[in-house]
């Protein structure tokens, strides 16, 4: 059999103790692995390299593109980075894939029938890290949502879906509010499910959404959505099923991929050999899925899901009445091994056919773009903040073509005829259309702008207003 050469990362707190035990499992199953071990994470932050990724290591990783990573202890403060958002960003893995199963009776569950599969959008939204304070009393962060990764994500998903017979694909976001990022998001995923006929599609807003996973989470099936509600929703998901320790998740890219345990190293267990490896033996097991080894991954998972079964279990699930044995990491390792071979009697038993996903390039977009006008964001807090009294100044700046159509705070109309009881920050938003609704050119905003500086506005943020193919790329103000 062909032997895959993948990279193994040992981590901190109970990383290196789960890590043994998860790697004994796969040597015992004669899972036709070849082992690269790499130093990441505290002691490498400790030496001064603050992402916690040693050059020698990324070489490793890139060159086996397959990485099955302990959870690491970041350091606060310092300016270290995180490790999982640097790989995930740096290699392009672009999907988190999160299946929450319950297992009752043999784990207490809230939700025996629960069997959610959340994939997570990995690189975009608010964790790009584009943040700003911008004024003495407002701070921004950027939310980017992209065509092409949205398009990634999306396809993914319903690829997932008929890779793993799975009937429905519910997609989460806030387009009620955001019409223009979350909108493109759930525009994409409605477009794509078309190709998709087999595969029930729908959409829920995530609020709702996230009630109805927590209260009926035998309704949903497999999750798509942003990166941030991503992150949410899958912890949610994961404590219902009954305790983090038994969660895994794929990171995927088209290149690379990385598989580990939802939970961190647990500073409080550390050293006492009694965290659960199931987990990180999860992520192993999704790990040889994605290497082609799907017969290995099934004799583990059944092996592993006859232990809980037996009641034999680590003290995070461990309940008196309910598990017959309360055993340490290395007793539960040898007891998955004992059981290899064997079949489950009452779970499901785990089948994993040879799922290669294919996701493809998104199709170039193309359209008309027209500047016609611009939101120019200033920091004023005169005049007891009255919004007149900025428009009053503001408009006997602005000069033809443009023209001042409104002013927000904190994006609520305050000027023309705004509400006197509207609270009034130090950041405000004047908008600048052409007076014919028509396109203008790039140098009448630069020439705005030099006039209110010269009248002594302080500019810290401007937004340019286009149209595509003549439809507005940018929201009204709430009021206009
Ligand atoms: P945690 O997941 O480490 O621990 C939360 C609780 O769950 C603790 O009570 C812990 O004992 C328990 N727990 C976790 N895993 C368990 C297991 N396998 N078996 C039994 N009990 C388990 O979360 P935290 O305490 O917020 O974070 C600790 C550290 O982990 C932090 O430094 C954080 O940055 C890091 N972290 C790393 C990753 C990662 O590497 N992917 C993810 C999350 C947190």
């Amino acid at each position: 059999m062909v032997q895959t050469r993948i990279t193994l990362a040992y981590g901190d707190g109970i990383g290196p103790e789960i890590m043994r035990a998860v790697r004994r499992i796969l040597e015992a199953a004669g899972a036709p692995l070849v082992y690269d071990v790499v130093e990441m994470g505290e002691t490498v932050y400790r030496r001064g390299v603050l992402s916690g990724i040693p050059p020698e290591a990324w070489e490793v990783i890139r060159a086996n593109r397959v990485l099955l990573k302990a959870p690491m202890t970041t350091p606060q403060g310092g300016g270290y980075k995180s490790i999982n958002v640097t790989l995930r960003i740096s290699l392009g893995l672009f999907a988190n894939v999160r299946p929450c199963k319950a297992y009752a009776p043999f784990v207490t569950s809230l939700h025996p029938g629960m069997d959610v599969v959340i994939i997570r959008e990995n690189e975009e939204d608010l964790y790009g890290g584009i943040e700003h304070r911008q004024t003495r009393e407002v701070t921004q962060v950027l939310k980017l949502i992209s065509y092409p990764g949205t398009h990634s994500i999306v396809r993914y998903a319903f690829e997932y879906a008929r890779a793993y017979g799975r009937r429905k694909v519910t997609c989460m976001t806030k387009d009620n509010i955001m019409k223009i990022t979350d909108g493109l998001f759930h525009r994409v995923f409605r477009e794509i499910s078309q190709e998709y006929p087999d595969i029930q599609a729908e959409h829920q807003i995530i609020d709702i959404g996230a009630a109805r996973l927590a209260a009926a989470p035998e309704t949903l099936d497999v999750i798509v959505t942003p990166n941030l509600y991503g992150d949410i929703l899958s912890d949610v998901a994961a404590q219902l099923t009954g305790s983090v320790g038994l969660a895994g998740s794929s990171n995927i890219g088209r290149e690379a991929a990385m598989f580990e345990a939802i939970h961190g190293s647990a500073p409080d267990i550390a050293g006492k050999g009694i965290a659960n490896p199931s987990g990180l033996l999860q992520a192993a097991v999704q790990m040889l899925v994605h290497v082609g080894q799907g017969e290995t991954a099934a004799l583990i998972n059944n092996a592993w899901l006859c232990t809980l079964e037996d009641g034999i279990h680590t003290a995070d699930i461990y309940r008196e009445g309910l598990s017959r044995r309360r055993v340490n990491t290395d007793a539960f390792a040898d007891a998955v091994i004992e059981r290899l071979g064997r079949e489950p009697e009452r779970l499901r038993p785990a089948r994993f056919q040879q799922a290669s996903i294919s996701i493809g390039g998104a199709p170039e977009r193309t359209a008309r773009k027209a500047l016609c006008g611009v939101d120019v964001f200033l920091d004023w807090s005169e005049g007891e903040r009255d919004p007149a009294r900025l428009g009053r100044q503001v408009e006997g700046l602005v000069s033809s073509p443009l023209k001042l159509q409104m002013i927000t705070n904190r994006g609520v109309k305050v000027y023309p005829e705004g509400l006197p009881e509207t609270f009034r920050t130090d950041h405000w938003r004047c908008r600048f259309v052409a007076e014919d609704g028509g396109e203008i050119d790039f140098s009448r905003v630069i020439d705005l702008l030099w006039r209110l500086h010269q009248a002594g506005l302080e500019v810290i943020q401007t937004e340019n207003l286009y149209t595509f193919d003549g439809e507005r790329g940018y929201s009204p103000g709430q009021g206009e």
